[in-house]
């Protein structure tokens, strides 16, 4: 793109995501909304067809972004607990241990 915008800046394309015109390309400032109000699509319209199923992707990777968070906190709260529990057995093991050895020195 050699087209300079109102900016004086090479303009950027970019994708549009909306539900109307998911996947369509389109020319505009490089700073974006902080820029000049350079803006012209470089894609024809997508079809009715089209935007369904992209916009059903978009959905599906959504939702297993989200199921995906959710299976990382899950297990990061399991690496959590199986910590404590073995730190809580660390503890337990040198009681024992002093136990012990408090028995054995009073005893001889
Ligand atoms: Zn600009």
């Amino acid at each position: 793109m050699d087209e300079l915008c109102m900016c004086r800046l090479l303009v950027v394309e970019r994708t549009a995501w909306t539900e109307n015109n998911a996947g369509r390309r389109f020319v505009s400032c490089v700073k974006g909304r902080n820029g000049c109000n350079i803006f012209r699509w470089t894609d024809p319209p997508v079809c009715a067809r089209g935007r369904a199923v992209i916009c059903g992707l978009l959905r599906r990777i959504e939702r297993n972004e989200e199921e995906l968070e959710k299976l990382m906190l899950l297990q990061e709260e399991k690496s959590n607990c199986r910590v404590q529990k073995f730190r809580c057995l660390n503890v337990k093991m040198f009681v024992f241990i002093v136990v012990v050895i408090w028995f054995v020195w009073t005893r001889f």
